[in-house]
């Protein structure tokens, strides 16, 4: 018989990822327990429109699709948690979490605690997030065809952001903060070689304006080297300063990359010291560097649970 104080499954992550992993758990009826933790609801919570997620043809608002993810997944018996994660220990199973004076036993772990994109921390730049300024230049670029737009960052990110936002801005200026630009040469020669696309270095973002009309208007910028401040007529501002992976807790007991993000083998399968780690599955943002849709998240996070169910039933309940 199950110890039924022992879980099948906690999720840790309630953004497109995790949601998706507890909505294909729970219709096996794993009765999972997600945990949701300092940015419920991940990225997409902080978006606004949403136009590219199949099956909305006049978009949707992303903290509706969330929200309607949740609703979706606690209607097949999901359970949802506030939660801190103040320790885990993979070295045995089951497995064991504390959360805050709580220890709770699963059988499997899925991790979806995603990636968090860096942010300059401006006041004025937190308060026009989804108003002009955005961190993801595939889901907001089309905002603003016809109008000039900065990109902030000078490594690939950066280059590619700007070089997609051509297809939409008349023109996009790219503001990096060095002397020098860590982005491949590759990238960085097509940037430069591209009309609509200006540089300025040696360049620091003071404030967003627009925040009284709740729409970009213009960057305050000054100069690191000769101190001129300057203002910056533009709609819209791209950051492109890369994104933080939330797998610190995960150090030594999982295999990281050198930035961090959580190796993965067939998609979702996690390894410490190169071997497979059986039974713990990582999905979306906090393993994929490379695509970081809402869609290729959701899309991970069916896998992870499908490997939950199977893992399951070949080491039984
Ligand atoms: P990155 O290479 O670490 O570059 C980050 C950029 O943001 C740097 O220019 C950095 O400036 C700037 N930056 C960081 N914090 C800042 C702040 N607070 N204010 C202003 N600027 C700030 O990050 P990434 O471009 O996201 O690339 C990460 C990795 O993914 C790289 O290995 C890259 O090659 C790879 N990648 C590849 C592709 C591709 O091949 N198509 C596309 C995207 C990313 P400083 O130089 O002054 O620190």
């Amino acid at each position: 018989m199950s110890d039924t104080s022992i879980r099948d499954t906690v999720i840790l992550g309630s953004g497109c990822s995790g949601l998706t992993a507890a909505i294909y758990a729970a219709r096996s009826n794993l009765k999972p327990l997600v945990l949701e933790g300092h940015e419920p609801g991940g990225q997409l919570s902080i978006t606004t429109l949403v136009e590219n997620f199949p099956g909305w043809p006049e978009g949707i608002q992303g903290p509706e699709l969330i929200e309607n993810m949740k609703k979706q997944a606690t209607r097949f018996g999901t359970e949802l948690r506030m939660g801190h994660l103040d320790g885990i220990d993979l070295s045995e199973r089951p497995f064991k979490l504390q959360i805050g004076k709580e220890t709770v036993q699963t059988r499997t772990l899925i991790i979806a605690s995603g990636a968090s994109a860096r942010w300059l921390n401006l006041p004025s730049e937190q308060a026009l997030i989804g108003h002009g300024v955005s961190s993801c230049a595939t889901c907001d670029g089309f905002f603003f065809s016809g109008k000039e737009i900065a990109v902030i960052g000078g490594g690939d990110s950066a280059m590619e952001e700007a070089l997609f936002l051509t297809r939409f801005a008349t023109k996009v200026t790219l503001i990096n903060r060095s002397e020098n630009f860590r982005a491949s040469k590759i990238m960085l020669d097509r940037a430069v070689a591209h009309p609509q696309i200006k540089f300025l270095s040696n360049t620091l973002v003071e404030e967003v304006l627009g925040v009284e009309e709740k729409e970009v208007k213009g960057l305050r910028l000054k100069n690191r080297k000769s101190g001129v401040e300057c203002v910056l007529e533009v709609s819209a501002m791209f950051l492109g300063i890369g994104h933080e992976p939330n797998a610190k807790a995960f150090t030594g007991l999982l295999d990281l990359d050198e930035d961090g993000y959580i190796v993965t083998h067939n998609h979702v399968f996690t390894t410490l010291r190169g071997q497979v780690l059986s039974g713990v599955f990582a999905c979306g943002d906090i393993q994929d560097r490379r695509y970081r849709q809402a869609i290729t998240a959701a899309g991970s996070g069916c896998m992870a649970a499908l490997e939950v169910e199977r893992y399951l039933e070949e080491h039984g309940r």
